[in-house]
């Protein structure tokens, strides 16, 4: 029996808990989760009363050893997000990596996840792709790395890219992409995901950046990017031959 199940909620819609994520709550002694008016609000619609016990990046290195003494000494720990998959840009890392260290046992029912959601309705290549979570919410430091981004790119990354961002900074980011990454990058931004207003719009950057310039964007959003075209990602001495052979043809 495991000592720690990761359980994935729904991003939005309630439907989407599963038989499997109900049964591991009911069945678990203490509910870690990030906001517990959140999760309790869960657990109360079901009619579960267990014991919630807040996780965040900010405490979780140091509540973990004590968890993990409780792990071990057989209570059942959930760890669940306010929605969605825990760990995928939410906490929970450092306790799996502590209770892996322990020899504990751990377990996850699969489920809802907005970034694999957004790339399977994206109508872009799903693989490979590259998750890479929120860009730092400046100005200064997101453009560095998008630059950091298309220098990888161009040593001959060629990956879907998927992204979250927050809905009032939607519109800056979109045009900090097609600056960085070209403005005629393919593209989706998907927003809403499985609630009533669930909305993908695709287009390239440069559309999808004109589009939010003027349109308020609501709700949560993740953003999608094909990849890099083969010859930008082409290597330089690849692109040396190439021009070499198409002088040497004309
Ligand atoms: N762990 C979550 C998961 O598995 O999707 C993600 C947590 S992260 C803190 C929250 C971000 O995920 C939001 O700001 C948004 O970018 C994205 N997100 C979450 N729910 C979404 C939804 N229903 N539609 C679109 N994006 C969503």
């Amino acid at each position: 029996r495991p000592a720690l199940v990761l359980v994935a909620t729904p991003i939005g819609n309630l439907g989407d808990l599963s038989s499997r994520a109900l049964a591991a709550l009911r069945d678990a002694d203490v509910v870690l989760c990030e906001d517990s008016r959140v999760t309790g609000g869960l657990l109360a619609r079901q009619s579960i009363a267990a014991t919630m016990i807040p996780l965040h990046d900010h405490n979780e290195a140091a509540q973990a050893p004590r968890l993990i003494e409780r792990m071990k000494s057989g209570e059942r720990f959930v760890l669940v997000s306010d929605a969605g998959t825990p760990l995928v840009s939410d906490p929970g890392y450092r306790l799996v990596r502590a209770a892996i260290e322990a020899g504990l046992t751990i377990s996850a029912v699969p489920g809802p996840n907005a970034a694999v959601m957004a790339l399977s309705l994206s109508g872009l290549p799903p693989h490979p792709f590259l998750f890479l979570g929120f860009l730092p919410p400046r100005g200064g430091p997101r453009a560095a790395e998008l630059a950091r981004l298309r220098g990888v790119e161009r040593a001959g990354l060629a990956a879907t890219l998927i992204f979250y961002e927050a809905p009032h900074r939607l519109a800056e980011t979109l045009a900090a992409m097609a600056e960085a990454l070209g403005a005629d990058r393919p593209a989706a931004v998907a927003r809403e995901l499985t609630k009533r207003f669930e909305e993908v719009r695709r287009g390239t950057l440069g559309d999808l950046a004109a589009h939010y310039a003027v349109a308020e964007a609501r709700g949560e959003i993740c953003i999608v990017i094909g990849p890099a075209a083969e010859e930008e990602a082409a290597g330089a001495e690849e692109l040396d031959a190439r021009l070499r052979a198409a002088m040497a043809a004309g």
